[in-house]
This record gives C-alpha cells, structure tokens and sequence, in this order.
C-alpha cells in the first residue's frame, strides 16, 4: 500500500517534498478550485506574498513535469479581489477491449483534467466507441478497474466508487447520483426504496 494524502496516492518519497511550500500550494490548488492569496496562505501556513510566489513558481516547467499542462488563472471578483485557480491537465491510460476482436486490446491516452478519471473513460469511450473500457491507470501509479456503466446516465463506474447500487434485473450498475434522483422520484410515487429497482 502506498501512503495517501488527500485522496491522492503518492511514492514514498513525496512527503519529504509536501515539506516545501512549493508542494503544499500544488496539493491545496490542484483540485482546481478559485482561491484568494489569503486563503492559500492560510491552508499553506505562509504569508500572502509568499502563496503570490509559489504561483508564479506552479507556471514554471520544471516542477511540472508529471503534469505537463497547467496554467493559473486569476479573476477579479467583487471588491476588488483577486482569486486564483490551477487547471492542471493529467494524462489518463485506458485499456479498452474490443468485442469484435477478442485478441486485440488497445489502451487509449486521455489528456484530461487533474482527478477526472470518469472523464477520462467516457473521452476513451468516444474514441473507440466499439470498444469496452477495463483499466484507467495515471503515471502517479493509481490504477482503477471499469466495472461497467451507470444504466441511467453512461457514467463509467469504476472499483473505487462509492456509492454505487446494482439495478437488479438489469444486470448493470446505477450510479450514486443516478440512484439518490430514483429515490426521490419514487418516494414521490408512494413506493418503499426496496421497490424502485
Ligand atoms: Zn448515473
């Protein structure tokens, strides 16, 4: 087992480097999520001036060689604050069978969004729609299997979903948000939760 840090698998290793200010700004903003330099000053425990530096540092190419694509943004919001944002770009591997050709197997690579794995499967789908997606798996070594697809909205449903319901007789899988709508609807109709699927 590898240690985790907010949800992220990392290498032994990294938490020495989570040490650095630099890190620590990069594990806050990478979920991708508008911040003012006093907020990330005050989850980074540094000063405003300093979280104003590490951003500028997150643009420069030589920390950013697992995540080759990113950029800050910054926006002027009421008052006259600036937040910022990190858009970082992860490159996902999809391993995908095709039915039609039960020898082949291909593994497509996805260009997507930080943390977007489900993203990543549905982009894989549509490129090779003939084929079924396995595996998603990242160069930080997180690797997760593809039990299937949500019967109501196509989401890919992978094994470290949470959340996820079987719709019996359908032989398929129902996702979190998928399943919470179908019991809200059906209370609306009158039925037990047992009798939605
Ligand atoms: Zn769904």
């Amino acid at each position: 087992m590898q240690p985790h840090f907010d949800g992220a698998t990392l290498q032994s290793g990294d938490h020495t480097r989570l040490q650095t200010a630099l890190s620590r700004v990069w594990h806050l903003m990478r979920d991708g999520q508008w911040r003012t330099l006093r907020e990330v000053a005050d989850a980074v425990g540094c000063s405003e001036s300093g979280a104003s530096a590490r951003l500028r540092d997150l643009r420069k190419t030589k920390f950013s060689r697992q995540h080759p694509t990113r950029e800050v943004q910054s926006r002027r919001a009421a008052g006259g604050l600036w937040r910022y944002r990190v858009v970082a770009l992860e490159t996902y591997y999809v391993a995908m069978t095709d039915p039609a050709n039960r020898r082949r197997d291909i593994v497509a690579v996805v260009q997507h969004d930080w943390g977007r794995r489900h993203d990543a499967v549905r982009a894989a789908r549509t490129l090779h729609p003939q084929c079924t997606p396995q595996e998603v798996w990242t160069d930080d070594g997180q690797d997760f299997h593809v039990l299937g697809q949500c019967w109501e909205c196509g989401q890919p449903i992978l094994d470290s979903d949470e959340e996820v319901h079987r719709g019996t007789g359908h032989g398929e899988y129902l996702c979190g948000t998928c399943a919470a709508t179908d019991a809200a609807y059906g209370l609306r109709l009158g039925l037990k939760p047992e009798e939605l699927h």
